[in-house]
């Protein structure tokens, strides 16, 4: 039973926050209430203004916590759970010495269904409720993932990874076999519930171009599906994918030529970008996805969120786990606010919160249900604690506005700063 009244401090976003006093650019009530019916949110707003109608659900009173949407993160390895915090490798060597070792063992459906299982704890105890993950090359990881995010009623968008070269042999497709594979997937899973298929050829590095071609098939036969796949993350690879194209203008060409831009398609990392890139990116409507805790991780570089901002280029956040260093997106922000500090650029923490809710959720069209805390959304919601820890208790003493506070979450916080997160209305923590 799901219909039920959430009492707390409740925060919400409209839109893109221009600065910290921008206070139009969200909703805030200190003694809010959320009327959650059918797992979805039916009203929202002050608890002394509640409708009657609602006098009958049970009331969990949160306060004084506060209340925002489940956190969305926009690209994640599932698979690479084993690998986090591997030392000592740039992007190429880390593929090579870690990823693919594990990614091999996902071969096995045991192996897959009890990594997702894992995965999702964890997403919950960080108050993540969608996430966006490449799984491995094999059919069955994926099986193991949509399965799992569906019994969990979880908001979830995935694909097996496309990669018929520049791999080990046990984790490369063929063109056609990952062509049918992710066919298969897509009649299964995509939209079944709440789940959607990513079309995901791993990087331009791992695909033949007849690989990169049936994908584009794949997206032509299902447009409502989305794209993710790696780009312009790091030197190498930059310059070992116009060796292997080279007819290609840039490396984003490679993936122009097959029509993977789009208002649906996911570019992690975009660090390294010509003009002509990132003005492509732009006309295209694409997703720019920042990973800072990765992209410090493996030494990538620093990704210009201000400059592809102003340039208006839509921009996501993302832990990219597992080079990707924390599954808390708390502490994801908090990296993505250094990596600014240092190309000059404050991002301030109205502008964190909201890309880690409405943002992401804008990113993924899918702020019709997600990343808001609207009538007619999912009730993925999550409850925070500013003084979960004794260090964040000493400085919440100091504390002087609601967005100090919540600078304070996303600098200190971590999944201990989670004290709740529901999905569909179910609370799972
Ligand atoms: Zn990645």
């Amino acid at each position: 039973m799901t219909d039920q009244v959430l009492r707390g401090r409740v925060l919400t976003f409209f839109d893109h926050p221009t600065s910290l006093a921008d206070t139009d650019s969200f909703g805030y009530w200190e003694d809010g209430a959320i009327a959650v019916l059918g797992g979805k949110i039916d009203w929202r707003g002050h608890f002394s203004e509640l409708p009657e109608r609602y006098n009958a659900l049970p009331v969990t009173d949160h306060r004084p916590r506060l209340i925002l949407p489940g956190l969305i993160d926009t690209h994640a390895h599932f698979a690479q759970m084993g690998v986090i915090g591997s030392y000592g490798a740039q992007l190429l060597d880390w593929l090579e010495q870690y990823t693919f070792v594990q990614e091999t063992r996902f071969d096995c459906d045991d192996h897959s269904g009890l990594i997702a299982s894992s995965y999702f704890d964890e997403l919950i105890l960080n108050g993540v409720t969608t996430s966006v993950v490449y799984g491995t090359s094999h059919k069955n990881s994926m099986d193991a993932f949509f399965a799992e995010a569906d019994q969990r009623q979880l908001c979830m968008i995935a694909g097996k990874t496309l990669m018929d070269r520049n791999a080990p042999d046990d984790l490369r497709d063929t063109a056609q076999s990952g062509y049918d594979d992710s066919k298969a997937l897509i009649e299964r899973w995509h939209g079944k519930g709440r789940l959607k298929y990513a079309v995901t050829p791993r990087f331009a590095i791992s695909c033949s171009e007849a690989q990169l071609e049936l994908a584009g098939t794949l997206l032509k036969e299902t447009p409502d599906a989305y794209l993710q796949t790696h780009l312009s993350e790091n030197q190498i690879e930059i310059e070992t994918t116009a060796a292997l194209f080279p007819a290609a203008r840039d490396y984003l060409d490679v993936y122009e030529h097959y029509g993977f831009l789009g208002e649906k398609s996911l570019f992690g990392h975009c660090i390294h970008l010509t003009e002509r890139e990132r003005a492509a990116m732009k006309d295209s409507r694409s997703v720019a996805v920042f990973c800072p805790t990765s992209n410090l991780f493996l030494g990538s570089g620093l990704f210009d969120y201000a400059g592809m901002s102003d340039e208006g280029i839509r921009i996501s956040l993302a832990s990219d786990v597992g080079a990707g260093t924390s599954y808390s997106m708390l502490t994801t922000a908090s990296e993505a606010y250094k990596v600014c500090q240092l190309n000059h650029y404050g991002l301030n923490p109205l502008e964190s919160f909201y890309l880690m809710t409405l943002g992401n959720a804008r990113a993924l069209s899918l702020d019709h249900d997600i990343g808001t805390i609207e009538a007619g959304t999912s009730a993925d919601l999550i409850v925070l604690n500013s003084i979960a820890t004794s260090a964040m208790n000493i400085r919440m003493e100091a504390a002087d506005s609601l967005t100090d506070e919540l600078f304070i979450l996303q600098t200190l916080g971590d999944d201990r700063a989670i004290s709740a997160t529901y999905v569909a209305g179910n609370r799972f923590k």
